[in-house]
């Protein structure tokens, strides 16, 4: 991190003395820790994923609905130490993996934690999610310590990127890691239990009026394979939503999400998730409060 270039900005700064682009410095930061019930259903099996939300992020998209956390440095600085006991805890209260949440811009942070609670005992699966502005040598870096990969692919085009999320190559650069992903992890794997183990699930979140190009999403996909689980989600929230769109101020009708979960089906993926059209008031997270999401109450 003294000339980082852990995401595809490479803002070649060193972070011990200032924020880069994704508004953090080089110390840990973590927004909250919960044991979160609102992903896909074999990711939240048995008490539910154990998500960390880690401060900042290298994207700044204009409707996010983690403002709190990722537009700045807001939550508590953590050593390494701090961080494995907290994974640790995860896995005594029953969780069926381990969630990082936009870990990419901490990566050098996280990797020893992970390699420190692995050797006291963490056995669960570990997930990536992320929003699918990653660069392959980053991705590299998780290889052996991640085994599921929940990426968005946020946008069909480089100008949506722009527009929504304040990056000239989002398009270009998460096709890359996708199709990456594809081919080094596969597709979902299932334990007994229904439990996801390992594999690759690709999210897409539509906008109002199609701005973010989901026919060009699926076709993509589509053309690296159709095992590949695809997330179709509605929880877009226009109140949280800071330009000046129109159309974006709007919640998302329910012709313009039907349309896509048709187009994923007419494409004949095996694996589709979908979300029902209340999803924006059910997934929208207050980290001010004790209880983000509404059901559990945060560890940290
Ligand atoms: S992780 Fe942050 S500082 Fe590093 S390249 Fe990305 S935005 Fe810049």
């Amino acid at each position: 991190m003294t000339g980082c270039g852990l995401c595809p900005r490479r803002c070649g700064i060193d972070r011990a003395g200032a924020p880069g682009a994704c508004g953090v410095g080089e110390e840990l930061m973590v927004g909250a820790i919960v044991i979160h019930r609102g992903e896909e259903p074999p990711l939240v099996k048995g008490a539910g994923s154990g998500a960390v939300f880690f401060s900042g992020c290298p994207l700044k998209c204009v409707y996010c609905q983690n403002r709190q956390i990722s537009h700045g440095a807001a939550g508590e600085i953590l050593s390494e130490e701090e961080l494995a006991g907290y994974l640790l805890l995860l896995q005594e209260r029953g969780c069926s993996n381990i969630n990082l949440v936009s870990p990419t811009h901490f990566a050098l942070r996280i990797i020893p934690a992970l390699d420190l609670a692995r050797a006291k005992g963490l056995d669960l699966p570990v997930m990536l999610n992320s929003s699918g502005y990653e660069s392959i040598e980053s991705l590299t870096c998780w290889a052996g310590r991640a085994h599921l990969y929940l990426m968005d692919l946020k946008y069909g085009d480089n100008e949506a990127g722009r527009m929504f999320s304040r990056v000239n190559d989002y398009w270009d650069r998460a096709q890359e890691a996708v199709a990456h992903l594809w081919k080094t992890v596969g597709p979902l794997c299932l334990d007994g239990e229904g439990r996801a183990v390992s594999g690759l699930v690709v999210r897409h979140l539509v906008l109002p009026g199609m701005r973010s190009n989901p026919f060009a999403v699926l076709e993509f996909l589509a053309g690296l394979s159709l095992e590949i689980p695809v997330s179709i989600m509605s929880q877009y929230n226009p109140r949280t939503y800071t330009g000046d769109l129109p159309e974006m101020k709007r919640a998302l009708l329910p012709d313009e999400y039907e349309v896509v979960l048709e187009r994923a089906a007419d494409l004949e993926f095996s694996t589709i998730f979908a979300q029902g059209l209340d999803a924006s008031s059910v997934y929208t997270p207050d980290f001010q409060s004790e209880i983000p999401f509404g059901d559990k109450r945060r560890i940290l």
